[in-house]
């Protein structure tokens, strides 16, 4: 077996910070999807970025948070079982610390993580003493290994971060294969694309509400194209009403987005059915989280 370099590195911060736009710029494709919408990443996912000479395993987390139902339960398990075996931390935040991050930062004490702190959305701020200033406020809570201002959406400072990481990978075995990105299968790939328009497209209690499952993928040798159908669940009557929208503008919106990106992801060209299903309280039944895709990474 090569023997190169390689961590496992753990993206974790609050909701809504960058983490999943980090990932994907890190990785340079779209393997975790992302919005202004918390709640939007609810998996754990890998992302794999491969030279000839190192892996570096990136594990994007969901945003830890206090949610009441079972998901926002299993979500805040995630997030916090994804530190455990890890060789870094990226702690990505994007304000001076308050109570969320000291809270996340407590987590890291408990396990006596290797941490580096990444100051997100630098696009947003004016100068860099206001940078300075909120790094200020983190340097006394934690023993950092480093600290890099970033932004993930303008993709900036991404390969000092990449170079500030190398020194600490470890020395073994490749863990994926060179072409790997990701440990998502194409399934889930697509459904998750089509719940990111969905959350661009809802509001309010609509994006928490929604799961998407792919029912099927069938191959259409004829017209050489692959027939995907998707069911789309809510909870409510009202949802679906909303989701649908006048003269089903709105779905069909939502089906074009998603269809353009699937074929992008697959290099192959879709056709998508999009079916919109009611099931009652689905997010505090455990047999209906596990049959939409929750549950089987805790
Ligand atoms: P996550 O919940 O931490 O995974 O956050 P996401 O990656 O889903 O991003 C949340 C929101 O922040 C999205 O609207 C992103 O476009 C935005 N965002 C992420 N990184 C940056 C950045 O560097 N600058 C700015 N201005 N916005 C960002
Ligand atoms: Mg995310």
């Amino acid at each position: 077996m090569d023997v190169i370099k390689s961590a496992f590195i753990a993206i974790v911060g609050r909701p809504n910070v960058g983490k999943s736009t980090l990932l994907n710029a890190l990785i340079g494709q779209k393997v975790s999807i992302m919005s202004p919408k918390p709640q939007t990443t609810r998996h754990r996912i890998l992302g794999v970025l491969s030279e000839h000479d190192y892996q570096m395993i990136f594990v994007d987390t969901p945003g830890m948070h206090k949610g009441k139902d079972l998901l926002n339960k299993k979500i805040d398990q995630v997030a916090v079982s994804s530190l455990r075996d890890v060789d870094i931390v990226l702690f990505v935040v994007d304000r001076p610390m308050g109570t969320a991050e000291s809270h996340i930062i407590e987590y890291f004490k408990q396990q006596s993580l290797k941490v580096f702190l990444c100051v997100n959305k630098i696009d947003e701020l004016k100068n860099r003493s206001q940078i300075d200033e909120i790094i200020l406020t983190y340097l006394n809570a934690y023993p950092f290994e480093g600290v890099i201002p970033i932004s993930a959406k303008k993709e900036t400072y991404l390969d000092r971060l990449k170079e500030m990481l190398i020194p600490h990978l470890i020395e073994g075995p490749m863990f994926f294969p060179i072409d790997m990105k990701s440990d998502q299968s194409e399934e889930m790939l697509m459904s998750e694309l089509i719940r990111e328009k969905i959350l661009f497209h809802t509001e309010q209690e609509v994006p928490h509400a929604v799961a998407v499952v792919i029912e099927s993928i069938k191959e259409n040798i004829e017209l050489n194209t692959l027939d995907v159908s998707a069911i789309i669940v809510v909870e409510r009557a009202s949802q679906k009403q909303i989701l649908i929208g006048k003269n089903g503008e709105k779905m069909k919106n939502i089906g074009m987005e998603a269809r353009k990106e699937i074929n992008e992801l697959l290099h192959t060209k879709i056709h998508l059915s999009l079916w919109v299903k009611v099931k009652k309280d689905w997010r505090n039944r455990p047999q209906d989280l596990k049959s939409f895709g929750y549950g089987e990474d805790l």
